[in-house]
């Protein structure tokens, strides 16, 4: 470390030092330097102490990381040679079928996969009817969190106890504020859509979100310490008017207080019954008070040469980072001689098709999602939705010529679900809610053609880290507008599955609507997907109306069945366990309830034979 990033000491002004312009410091000349020797300079401040702590955090997260890695990177390895052996002799899957240890699916099932208590984790947690405070962390990230907060605790009171009250107040200021600025870090870090470790532990954003939160509230009790200890030393030291004077005068205090405030009201702000019911007008202030608090932070850092002032130019650049990978990925895609143009449909059962041509060639990935831009009407705002569908360059197309010849020359068939597929089209399917989607299902629905054209644009694509491809079975269950997510992970495996380049041999599509006419929304994909080669072989669709407004006709196909009622999941994934070839994934997109239901069905089975269960929770 060099010197010069963690000096040890600030030069304190002498008494005698010419202080006529800063008053605060009056009380230092009047009363001599004993009265606020605690609140000014690092006089009491343990830095070696507070470097230690920040040392033994790297070390900790520098292992944690390692750990996760290796943990991902052998998780990654054994599906992988899943894949290939099966590939050569898809038929044959026995072996992958039972678990090869114990402690493996003993872990996942009582502690990665399980809720804290009972089985309530993505259902809202109601405070009451109104009130919906987010949702409870599973038990694995409930142990993060704990342990996490435990040891910022542990640091803040880790000081000599044993010297006079103000300087033990002065060491407190000087840890509590060492480890907020350290811990404003992680939570930019974790709160950035382009977080490079999403895709390298292959965490999703989702449980980034949730470490986001956790490290900002820590870091916002860690400022309200710091600045409350100055507080008390000033207070105690020559009185109130000593505290407006450091204010007004000291232009460090001003800032630093600044940003303490800022964090204070960005802790409030983020509650979630504040951040849910109007989540973009929270983003917007959010946004605001941010930078005001980094700005804040950063004079207060570099007014007084404190030694973390490095960090922030890592929060900095992390966020230039975020905002330029963002506006370079979304102007490279979305502009081209064209413009860039979004066409809204609406459909039966209060949603929206939005269908998004793009400038240049796009990977799609099987589960991605992508922020969706309509200016005219949602402002700077931008809503995440799951891509339904891509739509391959029609034959007659440049791509598709260019394409075709040079994966014929690689020896790979245009077809495969192993060829890059790029794409220039995709469409959302967005569910009318109050806000954004509302606001368009409406304008769709004045319109004669009951659909209109905007100048909008997407980012993206994020997420889609999750490969099915080792897996013999799939159960794909989708509540509502959940089957977005699961349609492109229908074609894909359906394709690799008649090509050979996966080890899917059963595919179940579970889709539980409250009405049919939910059918709509994938109507056309679904009959592409229908007339797909080996389709009857390998994919069997049940379909659930849960709310029939008349007499459902069951149909005679064996493949698609349609039901009244509400499905039973525990014998639905029972069913599918007795008769899985292979490993067997189950992946759930719906509402927290339906995920819940399903994460208590699915836990059981994991210690029974090798399933693993994914799930995709529509909301942060
Ligand atoms: C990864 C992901 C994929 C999604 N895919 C789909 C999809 O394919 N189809 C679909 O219909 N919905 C999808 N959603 C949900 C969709 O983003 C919200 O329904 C939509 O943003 C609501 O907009 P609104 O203004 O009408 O919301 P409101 O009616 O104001 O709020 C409804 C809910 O949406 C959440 N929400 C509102 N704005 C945002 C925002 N900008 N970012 C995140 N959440 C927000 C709020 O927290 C609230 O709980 C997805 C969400 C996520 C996180």
């Amino acid at each position: 470390m060099s010197p010069n990033l963690y000096p040890r000491r600030v030069e304190l002004p002498s008494p005698d030092t010419k202080l006529s312009r800063r008053h605060f410091l009056d009380g230092w000349d009047a009363n001599g330097y004993d009265a606020l020797k605690y609140s000014w300079g690092l006089t009491g401040v343990e830095q070696d102490g507070n470097f230690l702590w920040v040392h033994t955090f790297a070390v900790i997260l520098g292992f944690c990381v390692f750990s996760l890695l290796v943990l991902r990177f052998s998780n990654m390895f054994y599906k992988h040679a899943r894949h290939l052996t099966v590939m050569s002799n898809p038929e044959r899957q026995e072996y992958w079928k039972h678990n090869r240890s114990q402690w493996w699916p003993w872990l996942n099932r009582h502690v990665l996969m399980a809720p804290l208590h009972k089985k309530k984790h993505n259902a809202t947690f109601q405070i009451s009817a109104a009130i919906d405070n987010g949702t409870l962390p599973g038990r694995w990230h409930f142990a993060i969190i704990v342990v996490y907060a435990a040891l910022n605790v542990a640091w803040c009171l880790c000081l000599d106890w044993s010297k006079e009250r103000m300087s033990v107040a002065a060491a407190l200021r000087g840890r509590s504020g060492t480890l907020a600025a350290l811990n404003l870090i992680p939570t930019v870090l974790f709160a950035l859509r382009n977080n490079p470790l999403i895709s390298i532990l292959q965490v999703s954003y989702d449980d980034f979100n949730l470490f986001h939160r956790w490290a900002a509230r820590i870091t916002i009790a860690e400022a309200i310490v710091h600045t409350a200890c100055w507080l008390s030393n000033t207070l105690e030291g020559d009185g109130a008017a000593a505290v407006a004077a450091g204010l007004r005068d000291e232009a460090s205090y001003t800032y630093g207080m600044l940003a303490t405030c800022a964090f204070a009201f960005l802790g409030i702000q983020a509650w979630s019954p504040f951040r849910h019911a109007f989540y973009d007008t929270f983003l917007g202030i959010h946004r605001i008070m941010v930078l005001i608090s980094f700005v804040g932070l950063w004079e207060h850092l570099a007014r007084h040469g404190l030694p973390q002032l490095p960090w922030m130019y890592m929060i900095f650049a992390f966020y230039i980072f975020e905002w330029v990978a963002r506006f370079t990925w979304a102007i490279y895609y979305n502009f081209g001689r064209k413009g860039c143009q979004v066409h809204v449909e609406a459909m039966p059962g209060e949603a929206c098709r939005v269908t998004i041509k793009l400038a240049r060639e796009w990977t799609p990935k099987p589960g991605c999602n992508v922020h969706l831009y309509i200016p005219r009407i949602m402002g700077p705002h931008s809503h995440p939705f799951s891509v339904a569908w891509a739509y391959p360059p029609s034959p007659s197309s440049k791509e598709h010529k260019e394409r075709s010849l040079s994966q014929l020359e690689g020896g790979i068939s245009p077809t495969s679900p192993h060829a890059i597929q790029r794409t220039k089209q995709i469409s959302l399917i967005c569910r009318a809610r109050t806000g954004f989607t509302r606001t368009i299902y409406e304008k769709a629905c004045e319109q004669p053609n009951k659909s209109f054209d905007a100048w909008g644009f997407i980012e993206g694509p994020y997420g889609g880290h999750h490969s099915l491809d080792s897996y013999g079975t799939c159960l794909l269950i989708a509540g509502g507008v959940g089957i977005t997510h699961q349609v492109m992970y229908v074609k894909h495996l359906l394709a690799g599955a008649h090509a050979g380049t996966t080890a899917t041999r059963r595919i179940l599509l579970v889709w539980s609507i409250p009405d049919s006419e939910s059918l709509e929304w994938i109507r056309p994909w679904m009959d592409e997907i229908l007339r797909m080669p080996s389709r009857k072989k390998h994919l069997r669709i049940k379909l659930f109306i849960t709310k029939p407004k008349g007499r459902i006709e069951s149909g005679s196909s064996e493949s698609v069945k349609l039901f009244a009622g509400r499905p039973s999941w525990k014998t639905l994934i029972g069913e599918e366990m007795a008769h899985r070839e292979g490993a067997m994934a189950v992946t759930c997109c719906g509402s927290g309830g339906l995920s819940d239901t399903v994460r208590a069905s699915v836990r059981p089975f994991t210690t029974e034979g090798c399933v693993d269960y994914i799930e995709e929770a529509f909301s942060y």
